[in-house]
């Protein structure tokens, strides 16, 4: 590992004026749970870390908002797990950060950072002799041609296949969460469903996100839908692993019928980002949702996906998954 200036501001503003002064090399941390790895791999060498967790009010988890659940980028992802509100609200969200992480990491790391971890593909993370556009920009992918198991069906490009990693991204892209960032050039308010970019032919650029910009918040709409929800995620071992597939899905229900009135599906271990599957709602709409009706939802989920070598069985997996969290949502309507 490098040597770098560690710096522990205390408030918001001393943090800004601190990664301005900083650039270009500064990096936030706060759990250290995603940079200290990739800092001890070489995948990244900040000149400088700028640590975030003795900055007071981020650690908030708070409800007393109208109409949202306000959640700081520095509260603990166990913290907001076993949050009553969200537990009540939104359990698909719940579960997305239960099954994310050992206990211990959940017990570290915040969900500010949990957002913005990077992907676990192996090429990535492996010796630089392998070829990877995420890591160096424009020598290549060694996945496509590679091992693939694990990579994208969904969203991905020539340049990078590698899936984005995270759970409660998902959970939150389905319940179109907001983030809010400060940066030297003032505050601003982004959906979560935009914030992690496409790889299109720069796979290096993973979020929308400045590189002098903060999470300070994420802010959650109570809308009621996130009650009838759930996080189902497949994995290789069930104890604790990145997902093979997984969604989270959410459904409101009118009358005897089960008819929905509105369903939200997003995908995850199969896309390169948060994946909505907004096709896939409107299917459900004015349904009643029987298992039938949600297998043809999912099956418009995965339309479009490209499989690769090794990874064609995601596109079955993942269809059973969104299924199956469509009626697990539906008992709990
Ligand atoms: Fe790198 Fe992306 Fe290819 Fe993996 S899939 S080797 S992260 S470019």
């Amino acid at each position: 590992m490098r040597d770098f200036a560690y710096l522990r501001p205390f408030g918001i503003d001393e943090a800004v004026q601190l990664m301005s002064k900083h650039q270009p090399g500064a990096r936030y941390i706060a759990g250290g749970t995603t940079l200290f790895d990739l800092m001890k791999l070489g995948v990244e060498a900040p000149s400088t870390v700028i640590d975030i967790t003795r900055i007071e009010g981020l650690r908030d988890i708070d409800a007393s908002a109208r109409g949202e659940l306000r959640i700081g980028a520095l509260a603990l992802m166990s913290d907001v797990a076993e949050d009553p509100v969200v537990l009540r609200e939104f359990p698909a969200l719940s579960e997305s950060l239960w099954k994310a992480a050992s206990q211990q990491l959940r017990n570290m790391a915040t969900v500010g950072g949990n957002l913005l971890q990077r992907t676990r593909c192996a090429y990535f993370r492996g010796s630089p002799e392998f070829a990877c556009n995420k890591r160096v920009p424009g020598s290549g992918c060694a996945a496509l041609g590679g091992q693939n198991r694990g990579h994208a069906v969904l969203g991905g490009s020539d340049a990078c296949v590698a899936v984005y990693p995270g759970d409660m991204a998902v959970a939150l892209a389905a319940f179109d969460a907001m983030v809010d960032t400060v940066s030297p050039r003032g505050a601003r308010s982004l959906p979560v469903r935009e914030l992690h970019r496409a790889p299109g032919a720069t796979p290096h650029l993973e979020t929308v996100l400045a590189s002098d910009e903060l999470i300070v918040r994420i802010r959650v709409p109570r809308s009621g839908v996130g009650r009838a929800s759930s996080y189902h995620k497949v994995r290789d071992r069930e104890s604790y692993a990145f997902a093979l597939t997984s969604a989270a899905v959410a459904v409101h229900l009118q009358g005897q019928g089960h008819r929905v009135t509105d369903a939200r599906i997003a995908l995850g271990g199969v896309a390169t980002r948060p994946w909505r599957a907004l096709q896939a709602e409107r299917s459900l709409l004015g349904k009643p949702l029987t298992r039938a009706a949600a297998r043809q939802a999912a099956e418009l989920a995965f339309e479009g996906a490209v499989p690769l070598e090794h990874n064609g069985f995601k596109v079955a997996l993942g269809i059973e998954t969104v299924t199956d969290a469509l009626m697990l949502a539906k008992e709990r309507s």
